[in-house]
């Protein structure tokens, strides 16, 4: 059976040491979010996911999901969990007190989110979706719509799914075939098929509401002609009550690689009742406020696999006895030294924790300019903060799960044969993680938006949200003692990412498909960037405190901070050449001579 303690002792030193609750409390709305509160939600979520939620992680894989003439039953135990999940009251944690939320800063939620992600991947997608429309129906819907519908998906009473993909489309959604027929009551009638909807249908609540996206007749051709509409499984009166079926039916559930206790499902609309949401044909705009929060949340998903996948494998070098130290016998009580000792097991561990605690601190650092976002007084806080949350989505998304995946992989390889095996659990981790590299917009897609729309954005104005800290942190500390092996790496890095931008903009304007090639290596090459600026930070912390009551802690964090300079960091060396190698490599073989021959 896999192990997983939620990583509390690390939360609390990127949420209070590194960057400081009082950083929230300053915020209109979160002033009574004192350190006793952010440790007694996080303290009870812990709680939750490592008693609840995560003894059902292997059994709900084992089992999957259940399609019976349309009727989905999640594994055994997830009904109970989600039971227990709204009466603690956590579906509604950051939502909107004017709708039935508590109101709790981001900064609280980003870490439960984690937890959850990493005790029960598939169980968070359930909350997942129905948070991400929440938001989405908060953001864009009238105020009608939001008080029929958004108090019961605030405190998880009804569940929500977001419904883009069709058969023949996916990435592209200007294909999407999925019809809105206007009515004379101003509804619309909704009939199509959409594909892979994670939690379509399941036995969890009494109602979906899903978020579709279709086009009305003689609209704009493409994307532009999509709008967005709100299709409840079961229709709801004005006084708020279930009535009559919506025409929506569950076809079929997909039989898939990975978290198979989340429902994913064939959805079909027949003349299914439906309501605007935003403007007509705005629909793919409006519906990447969800798809944003969405993306944020995947992320976590790979941390949080991250996370569960390290201790797994930190257990077993721990306990594993194989082979003695290469510089001599280190526990000569047993009969082999665990395989702990062995350096290549320990750059695995190392690879591992540094690029999970470097992640966790970039969730809080965005997570933070979130709550800004949304909370600041000042106009220009908030602007900046937002800008900084744009730019950072397409990075946390896709090299959150791409470490989680890596991460995940080497557990495995770290259990040996073992990992191979059903028994431990690790390669559920693998497989579950698999997906986060997938949906939400492939990571291929989100470097090609990282590098299409947030660089060149507003000429520049997200990327300064960066560049601007992290270059007054080198000028601050020019002359620190504490980070004369650091500063100077950071100060290379930032330079040569500043010119590879610089060179990619220009390159990218003569060619596109010099962005397009580009895109997955520079997208790494910033987040090791930004990595390494936290990195540096957490150094800062950590030295002063190195041989006081915590010292194990503290140290690990700058072993592991020294660990990511010298061995993660050079790769930025290779994806610059990488991108200053072109698009040509790619862009000359014709297609035939791909072959097979
Ligand atoms: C388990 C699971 C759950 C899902 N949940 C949902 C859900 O809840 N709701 C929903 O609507 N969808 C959902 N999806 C669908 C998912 O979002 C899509 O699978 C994903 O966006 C990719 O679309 P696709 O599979 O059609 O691949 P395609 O769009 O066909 O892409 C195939 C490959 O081509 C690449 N590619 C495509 N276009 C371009 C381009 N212009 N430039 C460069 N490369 C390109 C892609 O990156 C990918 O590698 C889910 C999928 C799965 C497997």
């Amino acid at each position: 059976m896999p192990v997983y303690k939620a990583p509390l002792r690390d939360i609390n030193f990127c949420a209070k040491e590194l960057f400081g609750t009082d950083q929230i409390r300053e915020l209109p709305g979160c002033e009574e979010i004192t350190d006793d509160l952010f440790d007694a939600v996080l303290t009870e979520a812990a709680r939750f996911c490592e008693n609840e939620l995560q003894p059902i992680n292997q059994s709900g894989d084992l089992e999957g999901c259940h399609w019976d003439n349309g009727k989905v039953t999640t594994p055994k135990g997830f009904k109970e969990a989600y039971n227990k999940f709204v009466e603690g009251g956590w579906p509604s944690l950051a939502a909107d007190p004017k709708y039935g939320g508590q109101g709790l800063p981001d900064s609280l939620q980003v870490f439960t989110e984690e937890m959850v992600c990493a005790a029960n991947i598939s169980f968070g997608l359930y909350p997942g979706l129905t948070r991400g429309a929440s938001i989405l129906l908060h953001s864009h819907g009238s105020d009608e719509l939001k008080d029929k519908y958004l108090p019961k998906m605030t405190d998880g009473t009804w569940g929500g799914s977001m419904c883009l993909t069709e058969p023949h489309c996916g990435t592209d959604l200007g294909l999407i075939r999925t019809k809105a027929i206007p009515q004379q009551d101003g509804t619309y009638k909704v009939s199509g098929t959409k594909i892979y909807i994670s939690s379509g249908e399941h036995d969890l609540t009494e109602n979906i509401i899903h978020f579709v996206l279709a086009k009305i007749p003689d609209g704009p051709k493409g994307i532009k002609g999509v709008s967005l509409f709100l299709v409840p499984k079961i229709k709801v009166d004005d006084a708020g009550n279930l009535t009559d079926e919506n025409g929506v039916s569950c076809a079929s559930i997909e039989h898939k690689m990975g978290i198979k206790a989340s429902a994913t499902c064939v959805m079909n609309f027949e003349d299914s009742e439906g309501y605007l949401v935003g403007e007509l044909h705005h629909g793919v705009s409006n519906m990447f406020v969800m798809m944003n929060t969405e993306r944020l949340g995947v992320g976590n998903q790979g941390l949080g696999v991250g996370e569960a996948a390290y201790q797994n494998a930190l257990a077993f070098a721990r306990d594993r006895l194989q082979g003695r130290s290469l510089t001599g016998t280190k526990y000569p009580d047993k009969p082999a030294d665990p395989i702990i000792v062995h350096p290549d097991i320990r750059r695995t561990l190392l690879t591992m924790k540094a690029y999970n605690e470097g992640n966790r601190m970039l969730s809080a650092w965005v997570a933070l300019q979130l709550d800004k976002s949304h909370r600041a007084e000042d106009p220009q806080v908030k602007q900046d903060a937002s800008d900084l949350v744009q730019l950072l989505t397409p990075i946390v998304k896709a090299f959150f799960t791409d470490c989680g995946h890596e991460v995940a992989n080497h557990a495995i390889q770290i259990l040996g044969g073992g990992g191979y095996l059903q028994d431990y659990g690790v390669e559920q981790f693998a497989r579950d993680a698999r997906i986060a590299q997938i949906y939400e917009g492939t990571n291929g897609i989100q470097a090609l938006d990282f590098v299409g729309r947030k660089l060149p954005a507003y000429t520049g104005r997200y990327l300064r949200q960066f560049f601007h800290p992290v270059l007054a942190f080198i000028e601050e500390h020019q002359d620190s003692d504490v980070l004369k092996d650091y500063l100077p790496l950071l100060q290379k890095n930032v330079a040569r990412l500043q010119q590879t931008t610089s060179i990619l903009a220009l390159k990218a304007m003569g060619n596109p498909d010099e962005a397009g090639a580009a895109s997955v290596d520079y997208l790494r090459l910033f987040a090791l960037t930004v990595l390494a600026y936290l990195w540096a930070q957490a150094v800062l912390v950590a030295t002063p405190k190195k041989d006081g009551e915590e010292a194990a802690f503290y140290q690990g964090k700058l072993e592991t901070a020294r660990f990511f300079y010298t061995k993660l960091l050079t790769q930025t060396s290779s994806l610059f050449a990488n991108i200053m190698g072109g698009a040509d490599p790619l862009m000359t073989i014709n297609d035939e001579s791909f072959g097979p021959f």
